[in-house]
């Protein structure tokens, strides 16, 4: 199989502005944001999506969603910020292999279109 887009950017193969680095995931900026902070949380093992996740995963979904808040306080975001987690077509997802999005910096509208 092909690695994903954000697979090589975890594998280092493709450059990324990278905000944080463990042994179970990165984080880098958005390449095309949609709120002042904009930074994509991605474990490095190929999980395609929230969907796809099994028991087995459930440490590191935790993981991806501690490192996402801990992010937010190293930007500042002290007034709140939004995790997202687009799923499938109808989701929004465009790159199957799972992240989190943190939005921040303005106030987020509700619902989301
Ligand atoms: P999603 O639509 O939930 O699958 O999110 C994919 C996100 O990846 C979008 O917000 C894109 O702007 C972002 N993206 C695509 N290519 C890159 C890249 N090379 N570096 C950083 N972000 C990217």
């Amino acid at each position: 199989m092909a690695k994903t887009l954000f697979q090589r950017i975890a594998d280092g193969e493709i450059p990324a502005k990278l905000v944080h680095q463990d042994d179970r995931c990165v984080a880098f900026h958005d390449i095309a944001p949609q709120a002042p902070v904009h930074i994509l949380v991605v474990p490095r093992a190929p999980v395609a999506r929230i969907a796809e996740a099994t028991p087995a995963h459930a440490e590191l979904v935790g993981h991806l969603l501690l490192v996402a808040a801990r992010v937010a306080a190293d930007q500042g975001l002290r007034d709140g910020f939004r995790l997202v987690v687009n799923n499938g077509r109808h989701g929004g997802e465009t790159v199957p292999h799972l992240h989190v999005h943190l939005l921040g910096g303005r106030p987020l509208g509700w619902p989301p279109g």
